[in-house]
């Protein structure tokens, strides 16, 4: 195993660090209904994709308590 020879200083160690932030991506516009999607993803809020529907949304989901 590697040893290192000196102690990282706080000072050395912050200014590496200072560049380890997580920037937000780069959101587009659904051309469907407006809101704001990942480039090349499925529309999370409409399923549409290149002006068509693709994934077909469930409004909702009954669930049976018998059927456990
Ligand atoms: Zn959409």
């Amino acid at each position: 195993m590697a040893v290192q020879q000196n102690k990282v200083t706080r000072s050395r160690r912050n200014n590496r660090r200072a560049h380890d932030a997580l920037v937000a991506g780069n959101p587009n516009e659904c051309t469907n209904c407006g809101e704001l999607k990942r480039p090349h993803h499925v529309c999370p809020s409409c399923g549409h994709y290149n002006d068509r529907e693709v994934v077909a949304l469930v409004e909702e989901i009954e669930l049976d308590d018998d059927a456990a």
